[in-house]
């Protein structure tokens, strides 16, 4: 099944750690909870705002959103070919 816009675009530093989130993460409204690719829920005001660079080194990565995201991009690799 092709994904519709979900690819996965940003990584934020939260309070639990540096997480992988969908595009469509960016969009979700004040107040809501997203869900990183690991299944970690984030608070929206958390999501979106603008991360220091000092979360940037402090927090970190979350390992399953890493493996899962090159899972992910091995298989759109594979599609392609
Ligand atoms: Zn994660």
């Amino acid at each position: 099944m092709r994904s519709d816009g979900t690819r996965v675009g940003l990584w934020q530093p939260v309070s639990s750690g540096r997480h992988a989130f969908g595009v469509r993460a960016r969009q979700a409204e004040p107040g809501e909870t997203v869900e990183a690719m690991c299944g970690a829920e984030v608070d929206t005001d958390e999501l979106q705002r603008v991360a220091e660079e000092i979360d940037w080194i402090m927090k970190q990565t979350c390992m399953d959103c890493w493996r899962l995201l090159k899972e992910q991009q091995q298989q759109a690799q594979q599609q392609q070919s």
